[in-house]
């Protein structure tokens, strides 16, 4: 009797525990995708992401075939799709690994029960976490709401690093069922706007493998210092195939370990240490969405619901500078056309970006958060969330409300030089450095005209957004 594996948010062979599982029953495994966005209302896959599955499903595809098995694709409900697979294939037993976002737990937890009343078999795994949301509490067995003591109550559990060999071969079943056609699905832009994405990227298994001997060459053990350089490739860019599956935060943890082991310096282990950090960010995200699953459209901090924030009919067209990159604020501009050519932003500027949206131009953080989910690869309910409330200041783990970005002297910080601006921002590829981070400074006749004037001053809007805050403080 065969089993169904329920591919999912673990588009991978390596370390994967469903499959793991599947393996282990001895029986043959049909491994399964359902498409089913609508499913994920209202968070439906954004354009971007939708780009990027079409192509991992695509490697997954390959994958699979390399080790003697096949990817089926099904369109339509989850628990029919599933219905019908078991019907069609004499299956009795369906393994997937967990997701988390609300409407997906939700989801799982109907199909799992009507599963289990027509006597099918049923078992999930974890793939995608180092700690479950639900295995990490205070002492009083509360959620944590705070980054520091969370990742301090992890690292005292101890980082898992057990990871899962790649199989060798996949059992086949004596027939196949037939799958889609993954060109019908549509996940592909009709007009050709991924040029950018397709450069930058390779989804999947192996891409991501690719991503993380990258960074573990070039980049980890000075990540200390060149993960706050935006112009510079100091980051290891695993968040989209994090996000996919394709690596999971084990195997990551277990590459960190070894290069630990190899005697690397001072500034090589607190740098290793700074990087384990980060997943631990990621970590924290998948926490405070499981335990606050209202957080993606409402701010955890409940006095912000009262926030004075500008109407739509206002902020329309500053709304849309922003998104366009057409501020005439630099590092902002090249942030925003870094995600729209190629769907990913540098994490110190993804802060930067926000700020400005939230407190200079007094835009409403989930109009910034719905555009970064539908133009990011790496568009995740729960880090784009924690993201974008720790910005505006209204999450668990926030940023005070008053500390608010200067982008100006970000720029000066962290793009001295200006590569960053200059290759995003190629208006201003000929404004001499001191000007560059504010051409408004700059005289007259050295203004290139085809760059946009500031949309807001940076120093009233912020006196403002202050003021704002000094008032909701005072009526709540
Ligand atoms: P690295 O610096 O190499 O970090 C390694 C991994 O750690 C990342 O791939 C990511 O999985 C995790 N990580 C790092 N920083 C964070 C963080 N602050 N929060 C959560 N996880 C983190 N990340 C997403 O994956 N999806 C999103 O939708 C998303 N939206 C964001 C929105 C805003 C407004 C902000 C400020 C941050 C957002 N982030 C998001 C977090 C962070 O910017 C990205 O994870 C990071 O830039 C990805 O690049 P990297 O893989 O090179 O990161």
């Amino acid at each position: 009797q065969p089993v169904l594996l329920w591919l999912r948010r673990d588009l991978r062979l390596a370390d994967n525990p469903a499959l793991t599982r599947a393996l282990d029953t001895g029986q043959p495994v049909i491994p399964v995708y359902l498409h089913a966005p609508e499913e994920e209302a209202p968070w439906f896959p954004g354009a971007a992401s939708r780009w990027w599955l079409h192509h991992s499903l695509n490697a997954l595809s390959c994958a699979l075939t390399a080790a003697g098995s096949r990817l089926i694709l099904r369109q339509g409900g989850s628990l029919e799709c599933l219905l019908q697979l078991l019907d069609e294939t004499g299956a009795g037993q369906v393994i997937w690994n967990r997701t988390y976002e609300p409407a997906l737990i939700q989801r799982d937890r109907r199909i799992k029960a009507a599963l289990k009343d027509r006597g099918v078999r049923v078992e999930s795994c974890n793939s995608a976490l180092l700690f479950e949301p639900w295995t990490v509490s205070n002492k009083s067995g509360e959620p944590y709401r705070v980054f520091t003591p969370f990742w301090k109550a992890c690292c005292a559990k101890g980082l898992p690093d057990d990871v899962a060999t790649l199989p060798e071969s996949i059992t086949a079943p004596a027939h196949w069922p037939v799958s889609d056609d993954l060109k019908q699905w549509a996940l592909l832009p009709r007009i050709s706007w991924d040029q950018g994405l397709a450069q930058r990227w390779q989804p999947g298994e192996a891409g991501a493998h690719h991503a993380l001997e990258r960074f573990l060459a070039h980049g980890v053990l000075t990540y200390k210092t060149g993960r706050d350089l935006p112009g510079q490739p100091g980051t290891s860019r695993l968040s989209p195939h994090l996000h996919f599956g394709e690596i999971g935060p084990r195997q990551l943890i277990r590459a960190c370990q070894r290069l630990q082991q190899q005697g690397i310096g001072t500034e090589g282990s607190t740098s290793v240490a700074a990087f384990i950090r980060e997943i631990g960010w990621r970590e924290f995200a998948f926490h405070l969405l499981f335990h606050f699953p209202q957080t993606p459209e409402h701010p955890l901090d409940q006095r912000f619901e009262h926030f004075p924030w500008r109407k739509p009919e206002d902020y329309a067209d500053d709304l849309a500078a922003w998104q366009h990159g057409l501020t005439g604020i630099p590092l902002v501009d090249a942030g925003m056309r870094e995600l729209w050519h190629t769907g990913w932003m540098h994490n110190r500027v993804r802060m930067i970006t926000a700020s400005l949206l939230v407190k200079n131009l007094g835009i409403p953080w989930q109009e910034g958060a719905r555009w970064f989910w539908d133009t990011l690869v790496d568009a995740d309910l729960a880090s784009n969330t924690l993201g974008w409330q720790w910005t505006a200041g209204c999450g668990a783990d926030a940023a005070p409300y008053f500390r608010v970005f200067n982008p100006v002297l970000q720029g000066e910080r962290f793009d001295g030089q200006g590569a960053y601006i200059r290759h995003w921002v190629p208006e201003l590829e000929h404004l001499p450095d001191r000007y560059l981070h504010a051409p408004w400074t700059a005289p007259a006749s050295l203004i290139p005209p085809a760059y946009p004037r500031p949309r807001v001053d940076l120093g009233a809007s912020r006196k403002t957004a202050l003021a704002a805050w000094e008032q909701l403080k005072e009526h709540s």
